[in-house]
């Protein structure tokens, strides 16, 4: 069964046992792998924002931990990068706010509660899903490139190769920009002539101060690519959602952005969360010449403000893996100071950036 290897995941971290506890409690809830449509979750009364605040913050350090110890390739990584998606949606508009009123809660040895795990699922529609059930298998979208695996049975999830890579290569990507008060500007003042880099742009973003950004991008040598025009629904949730005609008219808008202000079709395409159909994707890559594009390694850039932490931890998770598609965002204070260092260490430590390019020709198979 799926949650066994989260589960085994969560007791090899010894340093959390309230947490595994507290998620094992909740394995044995019916409501959470019935075979029935789930109820929504129970509202909880009277919640204050602190409160909310606690819950998803002790949540979301949790889920973070394990996607940081997994293996990229694995469901335990990818169900907890898919957990901690969700919950940093849900902290965004509640701030900081809370953290003064749970300032006694010790969060390091709280999980997710049984109300944050319903939320969760379904989020992600996984309530739906049977106990060792496999409702659809992986579905290769190019052999030795690009797969869908289905976490939790249902959910698709683009699973990246880098295969193509040579020790000591990596590629850099950035997510969710541009960001127009300077953290993009900065990015690109570090990385031009050292670091051909991919921005996985957002269509909502590009208005006259995104525009000037991306085309900056692109005259400095970058790849301006899809992510998506929301990320993804209008309202944060996955592209399944929606039908593959909405989504290909979302990127259509957002290729026509790229497209007009630096002359470019975007040459890669990352579907927020990771999360497509495979045919949406198959519809995408066709219409619009894109490749299709995961990451093998996760900084967690938005996992912590510290960017001490930040750099010891992708350093150590590039130094583990000895290359690879490395996904940061251009929209954090710490992941942009931490992009600078990062730039020289590579160097420093005979990595290689190359160019995006290598990617398509991967894809198109020469
Ligand atoms: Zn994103």
């Amino acid at each position: 069964m799926k949650t066994a290897v989260l589960l085994a995941a969560l007791l090899a971290l010894n340093s959390l046992p309230a947490a595994a506890g507290a998620f094992e409690n909740s394995l044995s809830s019916d409501n959470l792998f019935s075979a029935e449509i789930p109820a929504p979750p129970e509202p909880v009364i009277d919640e204050t924002p602190g409160a909310a605040w606690a819950r998803y913050t002790a949540a979301l350090n949790f889920y973070s931990e394990i996607a940081f110890r997994a293996d990229p390739d694995t469901e335990a990584y990818r169900e907890a990068y898919l957990a901690a998606s969700y919950l940093r949606a849900r902290l965004e508009p509640l701030g900081g706010a809370g953290a003064a009123k749970s300032a006694r809660i010790d969060l390091d040895f709280l999980g997710p509660d049984r109300a944050t795990l319903a939320e969760i699922s379904d989020f992600f529609g996984w309530g739906s899903v049977m106990k060792d059930e496999q409702l659809s298998p992986p579905v290769t979208i190019k052999a030795g490139f690009a797969t869908i695996k289905y976490v939790k049975g249902n959910t698709p999830f683009l699973v990246q190769s880098d295969s193509f890579l040579d020790k000591g290569e990596v590629i850099l990507t950035f997510d969710d920009g541009p960001d127009t008060h300077g953290l993009t500007a900065s990015v690109l003042e570090t990385n031009e002539g050292a670091a051909p880099s991919i921005f996985f742009v957002l269509g909502s973003k590009l208005g006259p101060a995104g525009r000037a950004v991306i085309k900056n991008e692109s005259e400095k040598g970058h790849e301006v690519s899809l992510h998506g025009y929301w990320h993804a629904t209008e309202t944060g949730k996955p592209f399944t959602r929606y039908s593959t005609e909405q989504v290909l008219a979302d990127l259509g808008k957002t290729a026509d952005l790229i497209k007009g202000a630096t002359g470019n079709d975007p040459a890669f395409f990352r579907p927020p969360y990771g999360v497509i159909a495979p045919q949406a994707l198959n519809a995408a890559i066709n219409r619009f010449g894109v490749t299709p594009m995961g990451w093998t390694i996760d900084t967690l850039d938005w996992s912590t403000k510290d960017p001490d932490e930040l750099f010891e931890k992708t350093t150590s998770l590039i130094r583990q893996r000895g290359k690879g598609i490395v996904l940061m965002h251009d929209i954090h204070p710490q992941s942009v100071r931490v992009n600078v260092r990062l730039i020289k260490w590579l160097k420093d430590n005979g990595y290689k950036v190359v160019n995006p390019d290598r990617a398509s020709r991967a894809f198109r198979g020469n």
